[in-house]
């Protein structure tokens, strides 16, 4: 019989806490049985903080309304006997973060974070499951590193990153990408109401964005050695990131070119998407999506409205796949930004870390 887990959301009152909580309240492995955010919400019932802030098109998980928020920062005591793991995505400075992820993690408390702050640590593993769960491995490493026990931090990579880089993922020998990215305003934790400034609008910056987006491939396509993630040094990324008036799904336009000698036929990159299979598939875990790589041939798809909610959210939608006059191929791709891209791609990735014995 599947094991459950009692599990924790730091930064449960904001964009993708919410995100969490509605994934987890219902969720056949988990049970949700402590919420934490800043001072400001500490004390407070999830109903009463969330009755005029919750942003989610789906219904406010009233089995989680009773709830009284613990302050992250000074009730971690309280709150890590409450648990088995926590969730985390908080809005602070980043060496913040680290010492908060770290804390809870010597507390011998596991972190799956959504997090920018320890992606660059090298014994910190930025797992998306369907790509390279195997980085994993690493966390015996970071515990030693730690003096843990069982606690330590796990991350995602950047939402920006997850509709193209898997996409790359299945096609040997890529050299150089050329991206650009139009991305929801959920990705910067608003909504039309809450920014409605970005109506009939678009702002071509996004704050790292662009760094993140070229840089943090190079470590999903990392390899596990000597106790470390060590970072691939190619193919090369370059990026534009654009913020445009879409709720949710970012969605990328990419330019791909291929190792000289090395460029595949049309007919070998659709096989590759049609038949790639993730690392996890064979454990069959919840939230994990019923096909991943998608491509849709018609020449008006993948469209962000029609597309970005199918499959619970976490599949990667490709299309437009063609010969390009400076690169070998271009396509587009789409995912959602705060399922894929963020709290859905976290609980898989818990459920992943659960169904190898990290977190028991
Ligand atoms: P958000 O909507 O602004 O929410 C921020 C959360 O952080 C709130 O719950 C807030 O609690 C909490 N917080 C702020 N200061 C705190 C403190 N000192 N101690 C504890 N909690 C504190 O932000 P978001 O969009 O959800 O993003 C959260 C994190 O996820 C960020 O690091 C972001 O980079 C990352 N992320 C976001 C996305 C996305 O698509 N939105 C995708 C990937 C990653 P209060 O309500 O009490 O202030």
């Amino acid at each position: 019989m599947q094991k459950r887990y009692n599990v924790g959301v730091i930064g449960a009152t904001g964009m993708v806490g919410q995100r969490f909580c509605s994934l987890l309240a219902n969720h056949p492995w988990f049970n949700v049985t402590a919420l934490a955010a800043s001072s400001r919400s500490a004390g407070k019932s999830y109903g009463e903080l969330m009755e005029k802030r919750w942003q989610l098109a789906v219904p406010f998980p009233e089995n989680l309304a009773e709830l009284r928020l613990f302050d992250a920062e000074k009730d971690k005591e309280k709150l890590v006997p409450l648990v088995d793991f926590v969730f985390c995505a908080v809005d602070m400075p980043k060496a913040e973060i680290r010492a908060l992820e770290d804390s809870y993690a010597k507390l011998n408390c596991p972190v799956v974070s959504n997090n920018s702050a320890h992606r660059g640590t090298p014994d910190v593993p930025m797992i998306v499951t369907e790509l390279n769960a195997d980085h994993a491995a690493v966390i015996p490493f970071q515990r030693k590193r730690l003096g843990t026990r069982r606690g330590f931090v796990a991350v995602k990579s950047n939402c920006s990153i997850q509709n193209y880089v898997p996409a790359l993922f299945p096609l040997p020998d890529v050299q150089d990408v050329l991206v650009c990215t139009y991305q929801a305003i959920s990705g910067a934790g608003k909504n039309f109401t809450t920014w409605p400034e970005m109506i009939d609008n678009l702002i071509p910056y996004i704050g790292g964005e662009e760094e993140k987006s070229e840089q943090e491939p190079h470590k999903i396509y990392g390899t596990v050695k000597d106790g470390v993630i060590q970072n691939a040094d190619s193919p090369n990324f370059t990026a534009q990131c654009i913020r445009v008036p879409v709720s949710d799904g970012h969605f990328s336009a990419v330019f791909v070119r291929f190792a000289p000698g090395k460029k595949p036929t049309k007919e070998f990159i659709l096989n590759a998407w049609e038949n790639y299979r993730g690392p996890c598939d064979s454990l069959h875990l919840p939230s994990a999506p019923e096909k991943f790589l998608r491509y849709y041939p018609e020449d008006n798809m993948p469209q962000t409205k029609l597309c970005r909610d199918l499959d619970k959210g976490m599949a990667v939608h490709i299309g437009r796949l063609r010969e390009d006059s400076q690169y070998d191929y271009r396509f587009v791709c789409l995912s959602h930004n705060t399922l894929l891209g963020a709290a859905g791609g976290a609980v898989l990735m818990a459920e992943q870390l659960c169904a190898q014995g990290y977190m028991d």
